[in-house]
């Protein structure tokens, strides 16, 4: 008799640091353990500690990474360090973006040159890209499939087969569900059917502006912006956010400079660049007429810490764009300090701010700044209702138990109600 036990260690109840446990159990043999995710907490979100894992990391035998946002492979180093040295599953794009992303979170932990490049280097040869669509065999005859989900660049949903007597056990866990309409990538592939649905819910209480609207309302925000000649800072995550954000403002043709002043969002727009197979066709066709969709004129960057200082002294009119996405530390944080106080001054937010981080105190009006705040929600890279209710309902019957995970208390609660289905866990 073999049992499958899933745990959620990470961002059951909040947005942030997610991470998840399938122990496959067979009598007389040794459990097949294996992570999904091994994300940092952000703002006040909970964090487990890895020595509290029900499983210690050496027995860990695979860990899955859906996508290579920190909040879904920030604790990887961690997890080595405690022992980990299983096989690290992830399609080629995740893996390829797996190197920048660790390298810029672990040169914020206060481990030496020596340590980081260690793990670099452990990381690099435990890792393993995979295709989309392919079916794949693990050890015991657990199966697996990565689909794309359009959250950003190399994410997937995951869907397991453990073999169960005669039958299968399926489980799919969606990682972070995209868009429909995401600029750049496709949309998400509908899901096969499944025993068990691991289900994300960020924004299952809310319903995004279409894609027309919003770019209508990025061109209305930036034009009034500017109209006073000031500064538009854009707080974005450098993976992702910052691709779809170029993106849109060559489509809305912007006059003024517009600068990346983050190194790794613009190590990441270059892969976005390299990475053609992967985006959608509208990007393919834009590169067939010429025009390159995440390139343009008036782009500057700003890759060195002279030229961000440099930057600072900027008057305007201007958008400058910089990390972290939810102003928790970064060059934002340096722009924010010195232009608040200014009310030509503008900050746009275009991603989820979490509890307890600066982006968020700052939209609930708890910071004492003149600048104005503006908050356009179409632009985030995670579905909402709608989109996370069909992706559910385009699912071959018979649909099993559905959990659903990362997601604040409202939105899970909400997700449920509209999904509507019996065997629902929130
Ligand atoms: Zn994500």
């Amino acid at each position: 008799m073999n049992t499958i036990k899933v745990d959620h260690l990470g961002a059951e109840k909040c947005v942030t640091g997610s991470c998840h446990l399938v122990r496959f159990s067979e009598t007389g043999k040794r459990d097949v353990n294996i992570l999904v995710d091994c994300g940092k907490a952000q703002g006040r979100d909970p964090e487990l500690p890895i020595s509290e894992f029900p499983v210690a990391p050496s027995k860990v035998d695979y860990l899955f990474l859906t996508h290579a946002h920190i909040d879904h492979i920030g604790r990887v180093p961690d997890l080595i360090e405690a022992g980990f040295d299983g096989e690290i599953i992830c399609t080629h794009p995740t893996k390829a973006l797996l190197g920048p992303m660790l390298k810029d979170a672990l040169s914020f932990t206060g481990r030496g040159k020596r340590k980081i490049q260690s793990i670099e280097q452990t990381i690099d040869a435990l890792s393993w890209g995979f295709e989309y669509g392919q079916v794949f065999t693990l050890k015991r005859g657990i199966q697996f499939r990565l689909g794309n989900v359009g959250h950003i660049l190399g994410s997937c949903f995951i869907r397991f087969s453990f073999p169960q007597d005669d039958e299968v056990y399926r489980i799919i866990f969606s990682g972070d569900l995209g868009c429909k309409n995401t600029p750049i990538l496709p949309d998400p592939e509908p899901p096969e059917s499944c025993d068990l649905l691991v289900l994300e819910s960020t924004y299952g209480d809310r319903l995004h502006e279409g894609r027309a609207q919003r770019i209508e309302a990025l061109e209305r925000c930036v034009q009034n912006a500017l109209a006073d000649g000031g500064l538009i800072y854009i707080p974005a995550f450098s993976l992702g956010r910052t691709q779809e954000l170029i993106y849109e403002l060559d489509r809305i043709g912007v006059r003024v400079p517009v600068f990346i002043d983050s190194p790794l969002g613009l190590e990441i727009t270059k892969m976005y660049s390299r990475m053609e197979d992967f985006w959608d066709q509208d990007a393919k066709a834009l590169k067939a007429r010429g025009d390159h969709p995440i390139d343009f004129k008036h782009l500057y960057a700003v890759a060195r810490f002279r030229e961000h200082k440099q930057l600072m002294a900027f008057q305007g009119p201007g958008i400058i764009i910089a990390g972290s996405g939810m102003c928790s530390g970064g060059r934002i944080v340096d722009h924010l300090e010195a232009g608040l106080g200014d009310p030509k001054n503008d900050i746009v937010f275009v991603g989820y701010q979490a509890k307890g981080t600066l982006g968020r105190r700052i939209i609930d009006g708890k910071e004492p700044i003149q600048a104005k705040v503006h908050v356009l929600s179409g632009y985030s890279a995670h579905a909402d209702q709608s989109t996370l209710v069909g992706w559910v309902a385009s699912m071959d019957p018979p649909r099993g138990e559905i959990r659903l995970v990362h997601g604040e208390g409202r939105a899970r609660k909400a997700l449920a109600n509209a999904i509507g289905a019996k065997n629902i866990k929130y």
